[in-house]
């Protein structure tokens, strides 16, 4: 099993090969994750076609259980999809990525919801409702504060919606740690490393 901390620092220094252009080849052999999987963490991103979490952490097959949504918002499928990387399958690290440019959190600051699919109304209501948290809402302008504030209050509410995430962080056997993907330059920043 692969600490919070050790998981970190391989996404840490995945990240730089990424950024280094050093290639990743499939595995030789694929029979040996046939037995089950011990993902080192459960990565909560925005399902934008510019995020691809392998590639961008330079991670192979079985490293990484990869949960993505417009916004990269925390809900019920998302929540309990990694509860089940850290009860079940012993994953200690979870990581909730924004990027750069989104377009979510860029039309969840805007007024005019007219072009937005009706289903998608409730990803951008959730995104709002992080925005409003701190009662200073970012102006449109602000993008980058604003999917700051998005990450943040996805990290919040998985903490304050699950109780065994509660008790993981509590006895710091797991870490939730947010970070923002730079979509031109290809560096992830982590907030709390
Ligand atoms: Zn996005």
């Amino acid at each position: 099993m692969v600490s919070h901390k050790e998981a970190l620092r391989r996404l840490i220094e995945g990240n730089e090969r990424f950024r280094a252009k050093q290639p990743l080849l499939p595995p030789d052999d694929l029979s040996q994750y046939v037995a089950g999987q011990a993902p080192i963490a459960a990565v909560l991103s925005c399902a934008d076609s510019r995020v691809p979490l392998e590639l961008i952490f330079n991670q192979s097959v079985g490293a990484l259980f990869v949960v993505r949504v417009a916004g990269n918002i925390a809900g019920d499928s998302q929540i309990g999809s990694l509860e089940f990387a850290v009860n079940n399958l012993g994953c200690n690290l979870v990581v909730v990525l924004g990027h750069t440019h989104c377009g979510a959190v860029k039309a969840a600051l805007g007024n005019d919801d007219s072009g937005v699919p009706p289903s998608m109304l409730p990803i951008l209501a959730e995104i709002r409702t992080g925005l409003r948290g701190n009662g200073t809402k970012p102006e449109p302008a602000d993008g980058f504060a604003a999917t700051k504030q998005n990450v943040v209050h996805t990290q919040n509410k998985i903490l304050s919606a699950s109780t065994i995430l509660q008790h993981e962080t509590t006895a710091q056997t797991t870490a939730v740690v947010g970070g923002l993907y730079d979509i031109e330059s290809g560096k992830v920043d982590f907030f709390d490393s």
